[in-house]
């Protein structure tokens, strides 16, 4: 018999699960568990085969009753390439309630997902076991058979049988806790009705802190032993966002406790599950006082992130992984809203621009996709874990929100998450409650920015008859496509925020653009035209060079940052897209350089990183040079340490600027100044600045030598913190002799570096100029060693370290290898990659002559 090809990932909804009672029992030293489930199924249409999910798990036996009959035993067939369990009874099963019954076992397996193993090592030195569950997008079926599609919901009720002297933790609270044959069995309370993705057990030696109360929400973050002393921070923000969180959606917390907690290995960020939520230890645990403003920035985000997703995501869900945006993007925007509402100094949405600018640089590629996409396989699925979803979504949904207003996009929100509480729900059902809430129609508005890929370049002129002129094409930084079609067609429903200013006094207007181009009227003698006003609008802004001139002029008091932010950072494109050229592009960084604001000086630093990426061998001394008169003045006017009454923003800035100057800008006497406060510091702790060390620590590693990189890799083992960890690991692949970082590549391999870091390790030496061939022959040569030992999005995030390859000689190879490889990385991922690596090729070809002349005076 065929299957139809259309069905081939979704299961059949004849049967469909109502309730699962699981029994685990995992043992941690042999790396297996066994299990057991009852799930009380509704059988809609009689039917002889019952079809779910599970993939490597041994089922012994299948049984089904219905308290009518004896029950009857299944045939059991397992497809594992389509990750299916087959079960197929003596005669057809009536419609009607039944109970079927499951026993199985599996190994708790090192790849991250499904039911696995973490280790650690405890305060003697001895390795420790974790037992975790990653089961997003599609590996619940790992740990359970299961009906493991969002829309399957079901309620959860957990047993788990485990060693007495560990602990567990699953969604809900522990309703007993007894004996059995010498073994703890806790059991837990039914969850509220939900998908088999957000079910969660994790068993250990882990210890927690007392708890808070949340209104009736007991909260707690766990960890394993000696790290408790690091939880008060994320347990601030967690409290905070809950509370944050009841109130903005209007509805209490849906679960009957909420856990956070950190596993020493951890393959994405955070996991939403609810009430058990788990987290890369660097995502939760923090020394406030020894860590970097973006170190907190950080934990904040992804804390209020993963509470956020507790109504949107968990509560309601998207009905198929092509809606996956509904939970990301709106958990990213309600993340910003929950931190910008706790510390209001840290401008939250200013600093956003950052994560809107890497999210425009992936949809003005060709290979972009629309937010919304289809989804088939489960890679495909995985693939959609990427910043146009995060990143992209949010920064529409906060274009949205702008422009409905802010009270009224609430009361939509709240509208929607009643409607479809314990259910699932589509994009559209987001814009019927909105549109409900703003009496307007809300899909001709959002329709062009979710379900297509890219988005508008504004070109702004002023026609003659003193009108402004608005003109929109798609901004792709490639002019044609191989198959030749232009990239500049698309049009779509933009609102428009602009300035306008009038001898001195300016004012805001709003306009809706839907058409190709657009013309507005203007006051007299306008002497300032800003579009994009604040910043919100997912598109970029072309002036014509007279209006450019007087924006720049007002650099920087005269601009918001956000706009300051936009400015250069459209200039960037422009140049990458070869609309401006690149000298051009470092003629007007120049109007930057007395700029203070930490968002507007990533831009600069990201062109300048990708400039030096580019730039050939002979020409880099010249351009290092170029750097340091760039950013040397701001660095100098900063100093080393804090000034009295500095805010966090500013601190961040000077450990960004110095560790730019010593690394991309091989500024000498930075590096010997690092050098003598890194001794300082070894004494004195308290004697350097927490947002300078990590600049410190990255510019010695720029500059240091074997015995540098030995007391690194000693400090990376003995690090007392997670962030302490990650920044000398870091350093590990930043060092500038090829030898120190084939020792570095070397570990990825061998179990040196947890598998969570290692990929990321790979990927940052293929991005560093010194380091990049090496490591390219290194990921060809172990390809298959790396495939079967990281994590899937590991690697695929590894990959995108071929964008630093940019040589014409390196992309041809990079081509043909993962072309004869047969290497899919699920989604558009590959070609996008691709595309990237041949944009920053062209710019490299562009770029190297025309920049001599600044290269030549250094200016
Ligand atoms: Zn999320």
């Amino acid at each position: 018999m065929r299957r139809a090809k259309a069905d081939a990932y979704r299961l059949p909804r004849q049967v469909l699960p109502v309730r699962y009672d699981l029994r685990l029992e995992p043992d941690l030293m042999a790396a297996t568990f066994a299990g057991h489930e009852t799930i009380t199924v509704a059988v809609s249409r009689p039917t002889e085969t019952i079809i779910l999910n599970a993939v490597e798990l041994e089922i012994t036996s299948a049984t089904i009753e219905n308290g009518k009959g004896r029950s009857r035993r299944a045939a059991i067939g397992l497809d594992e390439p389509a990750e299916r369990c087959r079960l197929t009874f003596p005669s057809a099963i009536s419609t009607g309630t039944w109970t079927l019954s499951l026993s199985f076992q599996g190994r708790l397996n090192d790849k991250l997902r499904g039911f696995y193993r973490s280790t650690y090592k405890d305060a003697s030195g001895a390795t420790q076991v974790v037992a975790a569950t990653q089961f997003e997008a599609t590996d619940a079926r790992r740990a359970f058979p299961c009906w493991d599609e969002p829309d399957c919901k079901a309620v959860f009720a957990t047993t788990l049988v485990i060693d007495p002297a560990l602990t567990a933790v699953s969604n809900t609270r522990i309703v007993s806790e007894r004996r059995e044959a010498g073994k703890k069995v806790l059991q837990f309370a039914d969850t509220m009705t939900m998908s088999t993705y957000l079910v969660a057990f994790i068993i250990g030696e882990i210890i927690a802190t007392p708890p808070t109360m949340v209104g009736k929400t007991p909260l707690r973050l766990w960890c394993v032993p000696g790290k408790q002393h690091l939880a008060k921070f994320g347990q601030e923000i967690a409290s905070f966002s809950l509370k944050f969180f009841e109130d903005y959606y209007g509805l209490p917390y849906p679960g009957d406790k909420l856990d956070l907690l950190a596993i020493p290995d951890f393959a994405s960020g955070a996991m939403e599950n609810l009430g058990a939520i788990t987290f890369r230890e660097n995502a939760l645990l923090v020394d406030a006082q020894a860590a970097t403003h973006a170190e907190l920035e950080r934990i904040a985000d992804v804390v209020a992130h993963e509470n956020a997703h507790m109504w949107f995501g968990d509560l309601v869900t998207m009905s198929w992984w092509n809606g996956l945006w509904l939970n990301e993007a709106f958990a990213t925007f309600a993340e910003m809203l929950a931190v910008d509402a706790w510390k209001p100094v840290w401008r939250r949405w200013t600093t956003f621009g950052v994560s809107r600018a890497v999210a425009m640089i992936v949809d003005g590629l060709h290979s972009s996709r629309p937010i919304e996409y289809p989804v088939r396989a489960p890679k495909d699925a995985d693939a959609m874990f990427d910043t146009l979803t995060y990143e992209k979504g949010a920064s529409v949904l906060r274009m949205l929100e702008q422009h409905l207003g802010p009270a009224v996009f609430r009361n939509g929100i709240r509208d929607y998450l009643k409607r479809h509480a314990y259910g699932n729900a589509d994009t559209k059902d987001l814009w019927v409650s909105l549109g409900r809430a703003a009496k307007q129609p809300v899909p001709t508005l959002m329709n062009g920015w979710i379900f297509k890929p890219g988005y508008p370049l504004v070109t702004v002129s002023l026609g003659k008859n003193g009108r402004l002129r608005l003109a929109q094409h798609r901004f792709t930084y490639l002019r044609k496509t191989k198959g030749g079609r232009a990239g500049g067609a698309g049009r779509w429903c933009i609102p428009i925020q602009l300035r306008v200013a009038t001898a001195g006094k300016s004012g805001s207007r709003r306009v809706l653009m839907t058409g190709a181009t657009l013309q507005v009227k203007l006051p007299k003698r306008a002497d300032l035209i800003l579009v994009n006003e604040g910043g919100h609008g997912f598109y970029r802004v072309r002036y014509e060079p007279a209006l450019l001139k007087r924006l720049l002029r007002l650099v920087p008091d005269g601009l918001a940052p956000i706009e300051r932010f936009n400015l250069i950072n459209d200039a960037w494109a422009s140049a990458v897209a070869g609309l401006m050229p690149p000298a051009e592009y470092l003629d007007m960084t120049r109007s930057f350089t007395g700029d203070r604001d930490k968002n507007v000086w990533a831009v600069l630093l990201e062109s300048i990183h990708t400039l030096h990426r580019i730039m050939e061998p002979a020409r880099r001394p010249a351009f290092e040079a170029l750097v340091r008169g760039r950013i040397g003045p701001a660095a100098a006017d900063l100093g080393w340490a804090p000034r009295a009454g500095e805010d966090d923003l500013a601190k961040q800035l000077r450990g960004d600027l110095l560790r730019a100057l010593g690394t991309v800008g091989n500024d000498r006497d930075t590096q010997a100044r690092a050098a003598e406060l890194y001794a300082e510091y070894g004494k004195h702790p308290a004697s350097v600045d927490p947002n300078v060390l990590p600049a410190i620590v990255a510019v010695l590693a720029h500059a240091g030598d074997a015995a540098r990189y030995a007391e690194f890799a000693e400090q990376y083992r003995t690090a007392a913190t997670p962030q302490e960890e990650r920044r000398y690991l870091y350093a590990l692949a930043s060092f500038q002799s090829t030898d120190l970082l084939a020792r570095t590549l070397e570990k990825t391999i061998t179990g040196e570096f947890r598998t969570q870091d290692a990929p990321y390790m790979v990927r940052m030496v293929l991005m560093n100029v010194v380091g990049r061939e090496l490591a390219w022959e290194f990921v060809k040569k172990n390809w298959d060693a790396m495939d079967r030992l990281y994590p899937k999005q590991g690697l695929r995030r590894m990959c995108e370290g071929i964008v630093g390859l940019t040589t014409p000689a390196l992309e041809r190879d990079v081509r043909t290898f993962f072309r004869e490889r047969k290497i899919d990385l699920g989604g558009k991922t590959l070609a996008q990659y691709l595309e990237q690596l041949r944009i920053a090729v062209a710019l490299g070809e562009r770029a190297g002559k025309a920049l001599d002349r600044h290269l030549g005076d250094g200016r």
